[in-house]
């Protein structure tokens, strides 16, 4: 099956060039200047020909932070893998990395299990895992370096939620070690969860139960401390250190230093903490709910740091984080108690969209919104240069984008498996119209045309970001 993407702009983190693209099966087979004999001979050969006439060609975006069906307070993620990927897909994302979790007693493969089980066969996408270790031991290091040479080489560790996921830190050093001496990434949720319980203890004492009070008992104080804390650990170590969902100036300047001095930091954002804000979660009645999610929503005031760190790499990627809870269902749980609201937001449908938002409002370039999105996750993740590149060689994961479509965010047409949108009404300009996933279209016509168990695990090498 040989397919031609005819008279589109590419566009690599390299920035934007003219080029029709041959897909052979699953690969990219080769690029050809459109008026060239080469290219003319691709389409007489073509089974089928696209025409992106007007549109840009981005390789497939990848979200490296999502949670499916993830156990949460006594109830689940209601995205499933089925549904979670399918709505990706339709956002122009076309490889997953999801969070297999070890839950405490248990072992890493007993947890990897879990999630390969509840993954495998049902996803439109491409996936793999990263391992979330909250239960470092003997066992639990030396299963580290299998799970790396199973093609999961990051492992994700708390300072946050103690009791369920949190390590001390003598266990973040050990498992920091670990990873020093069997090349995977560390990647850390800073936030200072010892001393955000007393906060929340005190404040419902109080009696300040509303949603808004997540976020004022989570002061972004204790994000840039944890952060502080995390690379200072991991440069005793000698690891390598990414930061997830960074939300504010206190953290960032932290990893802005540590790159200055040329310590392996990365750190990621996400859209809910360059569109939204504190004032959301403190909307009337029990609306902010809909918000909740950790480290929580910043004031807009912090916006701008988010995107200037973007812009200068000190911000390495944007993921989602997508972790989405049923308003009525499931955020209802928490009417009385904001520390019972189930903590995440849906969002793994829009990324790339809402991030074209900031190339259309000069935040940042053409080439940035595809690295950021795309090239840097694959790289930070062993997958470069099979995903994140419009290259020979590479998978055909593909988005043709039309960067003049405009639509509006709501729950009413999005597909992820979840009662509201946290950007509902919002307009933006931008949308995938055709997308492919090694080769195949899936989606076309504002539809779903693949099939749910033809995303495949993929086996990750190691961070292709270090220096
Ligand atoms: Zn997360």
């Amino acid at each position: 099956m040989k397919t031609l993407i005819t008279g589109g702009t590419v566009v690599n983190a390299s920035g934007p060039f003219v080029a029709d693209v041959l897909v052979d099966g699953e690969t990219i087979a080769a690029l050809g200047a459109p008026d060239s004999s080469a290219a003319a001979a691709w389409r007489d050969g073509a089974d089928r020909v696209i025409d992106a006439g007007g549109k840009y060609v981005v390789p497939g975006a990848i979200d490296a932070h999502t949670h499916m069906e993830m156990p949460f307070g006594g109830t689940y993620s209601v995205d499933t893998f089925e549904t979670g990927t399918r709505a990706a897909a339709f956002g122009g994302t076309t490889t997953i990395i999801d969070f297999a979790i070890q839950s405490r007693g248990t072992s890493l493969h007993q947890g990897l299990e879990t999630w390969h089980g509840k993954a495998e066969g049902n996803c439109a996408i491409d996936y793999g895992f990263h391992m979330i270790v909250s239960d470092v031991n003997e066992q639990s290091l030396k299963e580290m370096d299998q799970l790396v040479d199973e093609g999961v080489t990051s492992f994700k560790l708390f300072m946050a939620y103690p009791g369920v996921f949190y390590s001390t830190d003598g266990e973040i050093l050990q498992a920091m070690q670990q990873a020093a001496s069997n090349g995977s990434t560390i990647m850390m949720h800073a936030e200072n969860g010892i001393a955000i319980d007393v906060l929340v203890a005190q404040a419902l004492a109080r009696g300040e139960s509303d949603p808004r009070f997540h976020g004022l008992t989570r002061p972004a104080l204790l994000e840039g401390e944890a952060t502080h804390r995390a690379i200072v650990l991991a440069r005793v170590a000698g690891a390598p250190l990414y930061i997830v969902h960074l939300s504010a100036s206190e953290a960032l300047d932290e990893v802005v230093a540590a790159r200055d001095i040329g310590q392996n930091v990365f750190a990621e954002t996400c859209p809910q903490y360059l569109f939204l804000s504190d004032r959301d979660l403190a909307r009337e009645g029990f609306d902010g709910a809909k918000y909740v999610c950790s480290p929580p929503l910043r004031p807009e005031s912090y916006h701008a740091a988010l995107w200037q760190g973007l812009r200068t790499d000190d911000l390495s990627l944007v993921s989602t984080d997508h972790c989405p809870f049923c308003f009525k269902e499931h955020k209802e749980m928490g009417r009385g108690d904001f520390s019972k609201i189930p903590n995440g937001l849906p969002g793994v449908e829009h990324r790339l969209d809402l991030i074209f938002q900031g190339v259309d409002q000069g935040e940042i370039s053409l080439g940035r919104w595809v690295e950021v999105t795309s090239t840097t996750p694959a790289l930070m993740f062993g997958l470069f240069p099979k995903k994140g590149v419009i290259a020979p060689g590479a998978d055909a994961d593909i988005v043709i984008y039309d960067p003049h479509a405009s639509h509006v965010l709501s729950a009413q047409t999005h597909h992820m498996n979840v009662d509201y949108s946290a950007y509902e009404g919002l307009e933006v300009r931008g949308r995938a119209s055709v997308v492919l996933s090694r080769g195949t279209v899936i989606i076309e016509n504002d539809g779903y045309v693949g099939v749910a168990g033809s995303g495949r695990f993929l086996e990750r090498g190691l961070n292709g970001c270090l220096r």
